[in-house]
């Protein structure tokens, strides 16, 4: 999945004390944040949206690492994608955020994988159209 640095959201990082009383989730089932393994990519981006406004949203980063909780979505990203940016070095502030993959040919969403940044119908239209030009020439 690609990431990007890109701030989303509004992050003020510095809100102390009762933070989580101030969370987008506070009112939750606190198992939206646990989502079953086999959660699609589309559900879980509803979940990291639901996190990118939330103003809260880096202290919540900093508390998953002080509590080494690796588990749970926390500020738009899961409990693995989190360890790995904490285990290359990066301060939760640094944690990048990730992009929806979006093909670069139509701008369309996809869940399904991407080849050469592109969707599997602008892939089917390329190559049709080179057949054409083979056929032609
Ligand atoms: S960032 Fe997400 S998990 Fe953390 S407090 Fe906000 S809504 Fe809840
Ligand atoms: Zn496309």
């Amino acid at each position: 999945m690609a990431f990007t640095n890109t701030a989303v959201g509004l992050d003020s990082g510095t809100i102390n004390g009762d933070w989580r009383g101030a969370a987008v989730c506070k009112d939750e089932d606190p198992d939206l944040m646990y989502p079953l393994p086999a959660i699609g990519p589309g559900e879980l981006w509803l979940i990291r949206e639901y996190c990118f406004a939330c103003q809260v949203r880096l202290r919540c980063l900093q508390d998953g690492v002080e509590v080494s909780d690796w588990e749970s979505i926390r500020g738009g990203l899961t409990g693995r994608e989190r360890a790995k940016h904490y285990r290359a070095g990066l301060e939760p502030h640094e944690f990048p955020l990730p992009v929806k993959p979006t093909c670069a040919v139509c701008f369309r969403v996809t869940w399904l994988p991407l080849r050469k940044g592109r969707c599997g119908s602008c892939r089917v239209t390329e190559q049709r159209a080179a057949k054409r030009e083979q056929v032609a020439s």
